[in-house]
């Protein structure tokens, strides 16, 4: 569809959707055309409150009239105070923030501080890995493909993802053993020239398929990095503030990492996110010349919102209905899985949960076209979900990420409409 948006708008993710957007609230979008679409994307995952909470209206509100943007060396008492509940929340010695705006961003900060506390530059990542796509972030994202993107950071780095359906060192057939992580950190110490800063991992690989690291993974990387006097990086993007269960995933493996980064959720739909780390990383770091000055650093408005996306999560017990509600949604999907043999695995965490379709649940070759197809029709029926990329080649893997507030009765309305969509596509 060629329209005004193509004329005007940088294609920067290929096509548009097929529809301009009227309206978002809870879990709806509701176009232009008049149809009523249910979320399963969250936005970009990142109204995880539902489109539009009223508490995150009224907080943005209320910064519309006491300062919507500062200097940057200057703070108002919301972004102390959404700093000091961070350092809350987080585990010791996690408790200095710098609050910015967008995840890539974060991550970018979070390389540049592991960069100048350690004093090296080397970056190791995981394939079907996402952290963003600036210019630094793009060398620790792996599961876009890397072309037209050239050249990447020097001593970029890349670990296997321990994916156990498609175990990517053919080791392991169901749960995997981190032979993965041993065989990618190998050839690393055969590769780098010896300035390892950091590691920076998702505990949910999302873009590169819901790959949930196994339990053990994070402390072992945490182990890995120790060896070498890397930093372990943890992005919860993603996965933080609630969505798999936890407040943080990484407290499902009982590691502190050294640097912690959030964003997406934080701002409820709002750009914000924060770069937090120890009091000890930042000090080496600024002893190193760290610097980061941006036009949107502190700034009240985000933070205003930030404040109101904590209290909402804590006020309506998000995190356990998360999970609660991520395995009522589990359940209903590995009830169609029983139905259609073209859905060769079903996976996740709390409500980040994938879906992945095969051409045959033996050989287990993605079925790219069916993935199209049936997001396609689902969409065409009124449910929005992402096919995410994989390895960057693959578009068989559905992500259903709704708002940590959808009920059983939507995410009936999501099962019955997914169901509708494959027997379409099958037909
Ligand atoms: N990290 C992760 C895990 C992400 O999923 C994303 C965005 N999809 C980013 C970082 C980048 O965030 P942003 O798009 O806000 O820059």
């Amino acid at each position: 569809m060629r329209d005004e948006r193509e004329r005007f708008l940088i294609r920067y993710a290929g096509d548009f959707a097929p529809f301009v957007v009227e309206k978002a609230e809870g879990a709806w979008v509701l176009t232009k055309g008049g149809q009523r679409i249910l979320d399963f994307t969250s936005g970009q995952i990142s109204s995880t409150l539902g489109h539009n909470h009223p508490r995150i209206v009224e907080a943005v509100e209320r910064s519309l009239h006491d300062g919507i943007h500062l200097n940057s060396w200057m703070v108002n008492d919301d972004v102390l105070e959404l700093a000091r509940r961070l350092a809350a929340l987080l585990p010791d010695p996690l408790e200095k923030s710098i609050l910015l705006n967008t995840g890539s961003e974060t991550n970018e900060v979070a390389l540049k501080l592991a960069k100048a506390a350690t004093g090296k530059f080397e970056i190791v990542g995981l394939t079907r890995s996402f952290h963003g796509l600036l210019a630094g972030t793009t060398s620790v994202t792996y599961s876009m493909g890397h072309k037209g993107n050239g050249p990447l950071m020097p001593g970029s780095f890349a670990v296997p993802a321990p994916n156990s359906y498609r175990c990517p060192v053919r080791h392991c057939v169901s749960a995997c053993d981190m032979t993965c992580l041993n065989v990618g950190f190998d050839l690393v110490d055969q590769t780098s020239v010896g300035s390892l800063a950091a590691m920076m991992v998702e505990p949910v690989l999302s873009t590169g398929g819901i790959i949930p690291l196994p339990p053990g993974y994070l402390a072992a990387a945490k182990e890995k990095c120790e060896e070498r006097d890397m930093l372990l990086i943890v992005d919860e993007a993603q996965t933080g503030l609630g969505r798999v269960g936890s407040l943080f995933a990484f407290e499902q493996d009982d590691v502190v990492p050294d640097i912690v980064t959030v964003s997406k959720t934080l701002g409820g739909g709002v750009p914000l996110g924060a770069t937090i780390t120890s009091a000890e990383i930042e000090q080496k770091a600024i002893d190193n010349g760290f610097l980061h000055i941006t036009t949107h650093v502190s700034d009240p408005m985000p933070a205003a919102a930030g404040l109101a996306v904590l209290d909402v999560i804590e006020d309506e017990g998000l995190v356990r209905r998360a999970a609660e509600m991520g395995s009522y949604l589990m359940d209903r999907l590995l009830g169609l899985q029983e139905r259609y043999v073209q859905i060769g695995d079903v996976r996740g965490r709390g409500l980040l949960v994938g879906l992945e379709l095969v051409v045959d649940r033996d050989t287990k070759e993605p079925a790219n076209d069916l993935g199209g197809a049936v997001t396609a029709e689902c969409l065409r029926l009124g449910l929005s979900m992402n096919i995410v990329k994989g390895d960057g080649s693959q578009r068989n893997c559905l992500r259903m990420a709704p708002p940590l507030t959808i009920t059983t009765e939507e995410i009936d309305i999501a099962i019955d409409i997914l169901d509708s969509a494959l027997k379409n596509c099958l037909a």
